[in-house]
């Protein structure tokens, strides 16, 4: 069905009362007004019958016709009214419009049917004789209590019905201004009504559609005033709720954004209902774009997709630790806790995911490391013990060999002090890196530079190999000097022992962008592609014996990363093989 508007109700409504009013009072008025008129008449019609009755009195009780005729045409003369005079037999006596000779018997008329026992008698009626409605009115005559006849007098009524209609008419016309008079007011009534409703439809909408930043209006009826500050205040308190849940949200998303562990929250059926940040990134998905999708559409690994359904199945958290190619390998904890609500009722399931991958390879590295150590302190004390022993056993007594022993063990047990410095200036390096206790200073790095070449200069005169030093003479660097040193003779070291003979090393410093850029370039085999990502690592080293021999702890180059690195810099390596390489520290210039 169609809607129809308050207005459209409301215009009609009043309009149709109107028009029922209006013609009730039309009716109830002209019934009113006809029954006063004809009484009027009757009325009147009656007086001047009493009057006639008077006038003709006597010639009626003679029953002179002649005399009665006469008087009848004079009393007639500018009157409309019509006098018949009627025997008590019936028989019109004299009539002021017919010759009474050719009328018949009048006893039957109801007027005087009524007229000879009541006062007078009365009737209207379609009269024959003058083709009209008329108005009779007769009164009985009587002498002493004789009847002795009737007067009866008539008039056309069509005058009284002239006069209702006319009134009916005036009724009529002021009834339709009226009408249309209460239809302009209804329509404006309706409007005054319904405009501040189509205000608060209007608010309403776009309550509806979200939109509170509008308040209504306050109307002018006490009604709609009500129901626009309930509304209004209605509106504060959503508002007031949406905003309160709305930062809520904000709240627990970032709390969910901030977090390190991967989220990922499931509905029943195991669609993704939401992902955090951390959550795409160890998935290796955008999490804008998982939402309703299954887990094993976004990786493909059945051990987590299993984890999920059981939840889901059981009710019952689960725990694992996986490993999934996301391309790299990496290492997960994965809990997956069952989603409930109030009721204990299961609406899905949670997924908390932890990269441990770094933790792992850490550990692996320190079991390496460990291994390593043992393997290197092992080799020789190894040999330290052999050649005690053959001393031992006789050879202090071969004194040729006695003295050579000695040599190795001094050489071997050097070799181990070597390697336990080394590998307390790493540990020192790590703890104060992170405990931040390395001191900085603003110092001229071409002077520390130049101590370093100047340590180094007696082993490379040894193999006749020229230090070329080149840094400009007011390059200030905010560094820890010793460890700096220490760094550059390192890689200067290496460079000179893998170098031949008669060749050049080049230390050249110089800021680029946002580092000072500390290279030692060397002329020498250079080393093979696939070693240098390692190169930096503990005990790595490109050929163990070479490195042996010449005294190598193979830790150097690990000391000199974690020098660049507690400064905030880091180290890089470029190769080529037959020509030579090139180890470069970069040292941040604002630290
Ligand atoms: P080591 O004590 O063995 O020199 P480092 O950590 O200083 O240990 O160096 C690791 C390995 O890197 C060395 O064993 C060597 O094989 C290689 N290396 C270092 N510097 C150079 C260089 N300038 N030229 C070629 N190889 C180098």
């Amino acid at each position: 069905m169609k809607n129809i508007r308050i207005s459209w109700q409301i215009f009609v409504t009043s309009l149709l009362i109107t028009v029922f009013a209006l013609l009730s009072v039309t009716w109830y008025a002209s019934s009113i007004g006809r029954d006063f008129f004809r009484e009027q008449a009757r009325e009147n019609l009656r007086v001047r019958a009493e009057l006639i009755d008077k006038l003709v009195h006597d010639d009626l009780l003679q029953q002179n016709e002649q005399e009665l005729q006469n008087k009848l045409k004079n009393i007639q003369i500018g009157d409309s009214t019509r006098i018949t005079l009627i025997l008590p037999s019936g028989r019109v006596l004299a009539d002021t419009e017919k010759d009474p000779a050719l009328m018949d018997n009048h006893l039957q008329r109801p007027e005087i049917v009524q007229a000879i026992n009541k006062p007078y008698g009365t009737s209207i009626r379609f009269s024959k004789t003058v083709k009209r409605d008329m108005m009779y009115v007769a009164i009985p005559i009587w002498q002493e209590k004789t009847l002795a006849g009737f007067v009866r007098t008539a008039r056309d009524i069509a005058m009284v019905e002239q006069t209702i209609a006319g009134m009916q008419r005036r009724i009529f016309f002021a009834g339709i201004f009226m009408a249309v008079l209460t239809a302009v007011a209804s329509l404006f009534m309706s409007r005054r009504i319904t405009h501040p409703l189509f205000n608060i439809i209007q608010q309403v909408e776009r309550y509806a559609g979200g939109d509170f930043s509008r308040r209504l209006p306050k109307p002018h009826t006490l009604e709609m005033a009500r129901l626009s500050e309930a509304l209004n205040t209605m509106a504060d308190q959503i508002d007031e709720k949406i905003e309160m849940i709305e930062r809520q949200k904000n709240e627990q998303q970032s709390v969910l954004e901030s977090m390190t562990e991967g989220v990922i929250a499931f509905d029943n059926s195991g669609h993704v209902i939401s992902m955090n940040k951390a959550g795409g990134k160890l998935l290796n998905v955008d999490p804008n774009e998982v939402n309703g999708k299954f887990l094993g559409e976004l990786i493909k690994n059945e051990a987590l997709e299993n984890l999920v359904i059981a939840v889901l199945e059981t009710s019952l958290p689960q725990e694992s630790e996986l490993a999934v190619n996301l391309p790299n390998e990496q290492i997960l904890t994965v809990r997956v806790s069952p989603l409930q609500d109030e009721e204990s009722e299961t609406l899905g399931a949670l997924m908390v995911l932890n990269d441990i991958t770094r933790l792992r390879n850490l550990e692996r590295g320190r079991r390496e490391f460990v291994a390593n150590v043992s393997h290197e302190l092992r080799t020789p004390l190894t040999s330290i013990k052999g050649f005690v022993e053959a001393l031992y056993e006789g050879a202090l007594d071969e004194p040729e060999n006695a003295r050579r022993f000695m040599e190795i063990i001094y050489r071997q047990t050097n070799r181990l002090i070597s390697i336990l410095e080394d590998l307390l200036t790493l540990s020192r390096l790590e703890r104060e890196g992170e405990l931040d206790e390395v001191e900085f200073r603003k110092e001229n790095l071409k002077s520390i530079l130049e101590n370093a070449e100047q340590i180094c200069m007696y082993n490379a005169e040894k193999k006749n190999i020229r230090l070329r030093l080149k840094c400009p003479s007011n390059l200030v660097v905010r560094m820890n000097s010793p460890l700096i040193e220490e760094a550059m003779i390192n890689l200067i070291d290496n460079a000179i022992k893998y170098s031949p003979e008669n060749m050049n090393i080049d230390i050249l410093a110089e800021k680029k962008d946002k580092h000072v850029v500390i290279c030692v370039k060397d002329e020498g085999a250079g080393i093979p592609d696939e070693h240098l990502s390692r190169i930096f690592e503990r005990f790595y080293r490109v050929d163990k014996a070479r490195s042996r021999k010449l005294g190598g702890t193979g830790l150097g180059l690990a000391i000199v990363k974690h020098i660049a690195q507690v400064h905030g810099g880091h180290v890089d390596v470029q190769s080529e093989m037959g020509r030579g390489s090139c180890f470069s520290i970069y040292l941040p210039v604002d630290l």
